[in-house]
């Protein structure tokens, strides 16, 4: 594996963590390694201090409980990874406006962002007309449960939020997940701005 890969995800961590989406050691970042393989932050821990040694490399084809010192959101991620070849990192935070966005202002399972400028960080969006539909699911403990919900309704989205929880976040790079990451964070503390104003 290249130690490049891990370097990026602790950098990622430490930005994560400065803007206050890794709340009490929650999240877990990863990436993929190659076909086969990806690359996880292991449970607990505080995200942005991550060491060499707090990653364990997963097999994608794992199907059922993660390793003993994976994190438990690790089948969500494998999931992912296994429905979207495209995706090569992903992030995940607990963030204050994907938590409550996602349980105020879902709309039949999705929030849609239209209408602003900053949706073009989104790879493959090209004008604000355009609208980004990022999938919401119901907050579960069971994973495997989860894992198969959310692996059945991301196709083309950049992220999914699990309601009252926080966000999943992926692009093609470490770097494509964490402009992602800025934009969906901005975006969506617009539409809690935006509920705010219209009271
Ligand atoms: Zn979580």
């Amino acid at each position: 594996m290249r130690p490049a890969l891990t370097d990026e995800l602790i950098a990622a961590g430490r930005w994560m963590a400065a803007q206050g989406l890794l709340p009490a050691t929650s999240g877990n970042l990863s990436a993929r390694v190659d076909r086969a393989q990806v690359v996880v932050t292991t449970s607990g821990g505080d995200k942005g201090n991550l060491q060499p040694e707090d990653f364990l490399v997963v097999d994608i084809g794992i199907d059922g409980p993660p390793p003993s010192r994976a994190s438990a959101e690790t089948p969500l991620h494998l999931a992912l990874y296994r429905r979207r070849p495209d995706i090569g990192a992903i992030l995940h935070g607990h963030s204050i406006a994907s938590t409550l966005t996602s349980q105020l202002l879902a709309d039949g399972g999705r929030i849609v962002l239209s209408g602003y400028e900053l949706e073009k960080a989104f790879a493959g969006v090209r004008t604000h007309e355009a609208a980004v539909e990022i999938p919401v699911f119901e907050n579960s403990q069971d994973m495997a449960a989860l894992a198969a919900e959310v692996s059945a309704g991301v196709a083309g989205a950049p992220a999914l939020l699990l309601a009252g929880h926080g966000f999943y976040v992926w692009g093609e790079s470490v770097a494509d997940a964490r402009r992602h990451v800025e934009a969906l964070e901005f975006l969506l503390r617009c539409e809690l701005e935006k509920a705010r104003m219209r009271r």
